[in-house]
């Protein structure tokens, strides 16, 4: 797997602060009349991921122990119309109290991002957390890296689940689709489902209002990082319907299927440029604890035809409905669906867990690590209360006016 490594990281970052700030992309404004030459810039030999200048002198990095956690949050889709997918929109009460268990509105997202980094958390690629080496025996394992990061900090992996803006959530007030905008950025489409307006935004939509959270606190992330997308296939991606479908093989469909994937291959082009980057959730949104190995095999196959072929390799697998397969595979051999996903190139398998726990398997090359979720659930949950207070005090996150009354435990 190639990756940016967290020395290539350091040393990028290191860079950066060596060269004049005007070569950090932004250029000063030429003097009337005068044409300005230009200076050859140096050639970036990493993600040129635009730098906002920093407005402080650089901080010295220090080293995160490698016995010191790295804490992940994981978010599904924000709620842009949080009264519309609670109360107004004609979906079951069982759906929208679904909504109320795994995700956050736009209102608290934004909370929870100052909050997180309000407590002094920079965002680093989880690619970088671990790496395979190969022991003296000559098999490979993976292993914790040595993290640099600015005095002070602490390292934070921020994943994103199901960001393929399925259907249904585009009737439940979500936004439907990343865009490239006349600016060249990220934007999101959205449409007001009171008023059927369609329009641009970078106010409603995770992804977008993390670019901007970063633009304005460069020092939220190391190098530009900043989160994870963990894709399924089975709606396309990124709101872009580019999956397949057995039961529709007319060269219509196909022809709509390939003018999505065009349009999509900038999108994904952008997030790389801009510090995103993928993991897998499987085509079908899997439950790995109970389908078969025949079907989960079709499944991946799937999976790296039509979303790997458009994102890149991944060595991530984010495990749908947190279920892990072969039963409880954090200690002894691994059982068969395992060994198969990690002949797939996958190492980093992740689930869902009440921390951000985290082993590297003994006897094959593999992490499982376990992620947080700032949704419904834990918002309400006293018991989650002093799990997330290094991040948040959920009292001050959590919308009890727009939620559901579906009362609190804390
Ligand atoms: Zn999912």
């Amino acid at each position: 797997m190639k990756h940016f490594t967290t020395r290539a990281a350091a040393l990028a970052l290191a860079l950066l602060f060596a060269f004049p700030l005007s070569a950090c992309g932004k250029k000063g404004r030429p003097s009337a009349g005068i044409d300005p030459v230009e200076t050859p810039m140096p050639t970036p030999t990493a993600e040129p991921t635009p730098e906002p200048e920093p407005t402080t002198p650089p901080v010295p990095l220090v080293a995160w122990p490698t016995t010191a956690v790295v804490e992940h949050l994981f978010f599904h889709p924000v709620i842009a119309y949080p009264k519309w997918a609670f109360h107004d929109c004609p979906s079951s009460q069982s759906q929208k109290e679904g909504l109320d268990d795994w995700m956050v509105t736009v209102d608290e997202y934004n909370k929870i991002l100052q909050s997180v980094y309000d407590n002094g958390y920079v965002l680093v690629n989880m690619n970088d957390v671990w790496s395979e080496y190969t022991t003296d025996s000559g098999q490979t394992r993976m292993r914790r890296n040595t993290l640099m990061v600015p005095e002070g900090k602490k390292p934070l992996v921020i994943s994103f689940d199901d960001t393929n803006y399925y259907e249904y959530m585009l009737e439940e007030g979500f936004t439907s689709k990343l865009v490239l905008g006349d600016d060249g950025n990220i934007w999101a489409e959205c449409t007001d489902p009171y008023t059927g307006e369609t329009f641009l935004t970078q106010d409603l939509d995770a992804i977008t209002i993390l670019d901007k959270f970063v633009a304005e606190h460069p020092d939220f992330s190391m190098n530009g990082v900043k989160g994870c997308l963990s894709l399924t296939g089975y709606q396309g991606i990124l709101g872009y319907r580019t999956q397949t479908n057995t039961d529709d093989t007319s060269a219509a469909f196909e022809a709509n299927r390939q003018k999505e994937i065009a349009a999509v291959k900038p999108i994904v082009q952008r997030l790389k440029e801009t510090g995103w980057y993928f993991g897998s959730h499987t085509w079908g949104h899997v439950n790995l604890s109970t389908w078969s190995l025949d079907k989960v095999k079709r499944d991946t196959q799937r999976w790296a035809d039509e979303v790997g072929s458009l994102v890149g390799p991944t060595q991530i697998l984010f495990y749908p409905h947190g279920a892990r397969p072969d039963g409880d595979h954090d200690q002894g051999e691994p059982g068969p669906m395992f060994q198969y996903l990690h002949s797939q190139g996958f190492r980093i398998f992740a689930s869902v867990g009440i921390n951000s726990y985290e082993k590297c398997k003994t006897e094959i090359s593999a992490v499982i690590c376990d992620r947080l979720h700032p949704d419904g659930t834990t918002l309400r949950s006293g018991k989650s209360l002093s799990r997330y207070s290094q991040f948040y005090d959920a009292k001050e996150i959590i919308d009890l006016d727009v939620r559901p009354n579906l009362g609190v435990t804390w």
